[in-house]
Order: structure tokens, then sequence, then C-alpha cells
């Protein structure tokens, strides 16, 4: 049986101790979780990232600019990213508008721009954090599209409105939830993630950001998301589409497949 997938995670992050990494995904291991997409958020981790991911095959990198970070771009930093997306293997991720950020929104929107075009010309997956900008988002992809063929989205932590979702669907992107979005999950939440066709579903921890104690109360004391810590959103998310938990799992694999055809062969 194919592992869960965790589609967006950041095991470079700081917080998480490098001697803490094999450990976490030993954790993992025991629960079946085996497949991590480790997204960059800035230039200076693009490194950290393919590190992991030279050690663990397990890790997906993806390496970009986050909307938080644009600020801190550097000049040449395209030609350096194209370059790394070259080298193989590697998606083109964490992109991204967020109006809540301070950030410069026009900044943001140009380097959004920027990196969609290096996605779309190496045919790589391009992974997106929208808050508060979705009007923003669906102009720039539906103008994109007149043009050139998008590359395969994936939205991170999902949790836009029924109106964005239909949108968003038309364009084949592929809407990954983390475990807040089930946490007291309403009316209109629950009717819009059932819109969503299962073949765009994926599922993440974003760790060590997320973590949910509604959840996981016995841990409540934690302060970390990890992988293993998924598994609950799996049986919540099949749960909600009445559908085993073994087949939406295998579902979701092969989505996850299907996401990153272009950069690697996913096994198993
Ligand atoms: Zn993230």
């Amino acid at each position: 049986m194919a592992p869960f997938l965790d589609s967006h995670l950041h095991l470079q992050d700081s917080r998480i101790e490098t001697e803490e990494i094999a450990p976490l995904l030993k954790r993992a291991a025991k629960v079946e979780v085996g497949k991590f997409f480790c997204n960059a958020t800035r230039e200076k981790d693009w490194q950290d990232v393919l590190n992991l991911s030279k050690k663990y095959p397990q890790i997906i990198p993806f390496l970009g600019i986050h909307p938080w970070y644009v600020e801190e771009c550097e000049t040449g930093w395209q030609n350096r990213l194209a370059d790394q997306l070259c080298a193989g293997n590697t998606g083109l991720g964490e992109t991204g508008l967020d109006k809540r950020c301070q950030a410069d929104f026009t900044l943001q929107k140009k380097i959004f721009q920027e990196q969609l075009e290096i996605a779309a010309s190496l045919k790589l997956p391009l992974v997106v954090h929208c808050v508060k900008a979705w009007g923003s988002l669906i102009s720039i992809l539906t103008d994109f599209k007149k043009h050139t063929q998008l590359p395969t989205i994936q939205l991170h932590s999902y949790n836009g409105s029924l109106e964005s979702t239909k949108w968003l669907r038309e364009l084949n992107c592929y809407f990954s939830f983390s475990q807040r979005f089930f946490e007291q999950i309403t009316p209109s939440q629950k009717n819009t993630f059932l819109q969503i066709p299962l073949q765009q579903i994926l599922l993440e921890t974003d760790s060590p950001d997320q973590f949910s104690p509604f959840f996981w109360p016995e841990y409540k004391n934690q302060t970390q998301n990890e992988p293993a810590f998924i598994i609950r959103s799996y049986e919540q998310a099949a749960k909600i589409h009445k559908i085993p938990l073994n087949t939406f799992r295998l579902q979701l694999w092969e989505n996850g497949k299907t996401l990153t055809k272009t950069i690697v062969k996913l096994n198993n």
C-alpha cells in the first residue's frame, strides 16, 4: 500500500533541530507517512532543502520565493532559481500572494508572476500560498492562460470561498488542506470541500506550523507540527467524503504523483 503523503511542509525551518529530522521521519514512517513535499521560502534556504532531499529520498524539494520574503530578493534570483530547477527533481514553491503581510503587494505580484513564468517554461509544478488575495490570484492566472499554458498548481493551506474554488477548479489546480481547515469545519467550508473532485485534493501538515491541538488533545503541550500528525486529516477528509480511508489515501498518493510527474517519479 502506498504511504500517506504530506504534500506541504518546511523541514528546513530553523525551529526544527537538524538532529530532530531523522527521529521525526521515523515517527512518520511508523504511522505510514512516507513522502513529503518540502518547500523553501527564500533563496537562503534553497540549499538546505536540497541537502535534506539528498539525504532523505522521501523528501521532494520545492524551491521558490514566499510572498513574505519578496523584499529580500537579490538581483539575478530568477536565473539562479531557474538554474537550480533545471538541475532536476525540484518543483517551484513556495510562492504566492498575501495581503495580510507587510511586504509590498505590487512587488509580490511581480515576483509571483516571474515564478509563474519560470514554472510554465520548465513545466514544473508551482506551489501557491494565497491569503486575502483570491481576486488578484485568479486574474493573474486567467490572464496568463490566455497566452501560455499554466503550470500545474498546488494551492497550499487552501481556504478559499466557494466562488474562488469554482474558478480555481476550472484552472485544474490541486487544493491542499491543512488540519486547521478541518477544525470545527463550517457547513459552507464543508460544501466547498465537497465541490472539489477527489482527483484535485491533497493534504498537508505545513510543519512545523499549524499544529492542531483540536485533533491531538493528548499532545496539547506540543508547539510544533510534524508529518505523523497528518493521519487525523486523512481520517476527517475521508469521513466527509464518505469513502474508505484506504481508497482516499491511494487517491491522494496518485494525485501527488500526477502533480509531480514532471519532476520526479514517486515509487510504490
Ligand atoms: Zn508553507
